[in-house]
């Protein structure tokens, strides 16, 4: 055993990438670990070897996260074993091309496991922490939250939306005892791209972070108590300057007056030009 217990940490997409890799750090942290994902193979492998490095008990739930019936006995396992204190919404997939690129079924798949899943996870998880006063969710969404034109609007709508999930359930709970991170990874080298049909050292030369790196620096930014955690965003000025103009538009959205370009003898917008 390297850490004394922290409870019993459930990570989606934990048979590769970023998922893996938050696998070995909790379990090294001193959490018990259930891993969730379809590749029981590769699940069964990584708790055989993390059992034998850490002592931690290391349970295998393999789900389909778009298929209901699956997903449900997640949700069941979070509603049901108080010795869970963490949830790490970790699972995702990207397209292979945009909106128009593909068919009804990769798009619903998406929605599934990058939409659906972390929502019901994050709705059972949250409901059995706020009812101990204590626990810990870590969405993992990305840096295209805030970029579209980067890729694509479906997945980048997919990671604002656990962006907005998280920032509006942190304030919600905070005062619980029950705290909420978003992560928000740059492009970080992992299987993620092969499986999509991208390079992302071609896509983006000189700028795919190590994933041992991403998630190192994502756990200090939960130390550190952040909402939101950026590794690769270097001038933390930046965000907060976003973040600040986002919520100095908020009080001036709603009105019951239409804006004067929009008044018929006014003229043309201006906005989205
Ligand atoms: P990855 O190596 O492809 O890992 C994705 C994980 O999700 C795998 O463990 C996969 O396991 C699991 N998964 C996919 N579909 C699933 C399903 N239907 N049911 C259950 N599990 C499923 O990619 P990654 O980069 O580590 O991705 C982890 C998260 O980081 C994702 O949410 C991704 O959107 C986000 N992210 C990644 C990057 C990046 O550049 N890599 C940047 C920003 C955000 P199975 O195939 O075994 O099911």
């Amino acid at each position: 055993m390297t850490n004394p217990t922290q409870g019993t940490a459930l990570i989606t997409g934990a048979s590769s990438g970023i998922g893996a890799v938050y696998a070995d750090r909790l379990a090294r942290r001193g959490h018990d670990l259930i891993l969730v994902a379809r590749d029981v193979a590769r699940l069964e492998a990584l708790a055989a070897a993390l059992r034998e490095q850490t002592g931690r008990t290391i349970d295998v739930l393999p789900a389909d996260l778009a298929d209901t019936t699956e997903l449900a006995r997640v949700q069941d396992r979070l509603t049901s074993d108080p010795a869970i204190t963490m949830l790490v919404n970790n699972a995702g997939v990207s397209l292979n091309g945009s909106l128009l690129e593909n068919g009804p079924d990769a798009l619903q798949r998406l929605i599934a496991v990058n939409i659906t899943a972390p929502t019901l996870l994050a709705h059972a998880a949250g409901v059995a922490f706020v009812e101990r006063g204590a626990g810990t969710i870590v969405n993992i969404a990305s840096v295209l939250a805030m970029a579209p034109e980067l890729l694509d609007g479906v997945y980048s709508g997919s990671k604002a939306y656990l962006l907005n999930l998280s920032i509006d359930l942190a304030g919600r709970v905070g005062a619980t005892g029950v705290r909420v991170q978003a992560v928000l990874p740059g492009a970080t080298r992992t299987e993620i791209w092969q499986r999509s049909g991208k390079d992302a050292d071609t896509l983006m030369p000189g700028k795919v972070m190590a994933v041992d790196d991403l998630v190192d620096a994502a756990l200090l930014g939960l130390d550190h108590g952040e909402t939101v955690t950026i590794p690769s965003l270097h001038d933390e000025a930046l965000w907060t300057a976003y973040d600040a103009a986002r919520l100095a538009l908020a009080p001036n959205l709603s009105h019951r007056d239409v804006a004067r370009r929009y008044r018929a003898a006014t003229g043309r917008s201006t906005l989205a030009a």
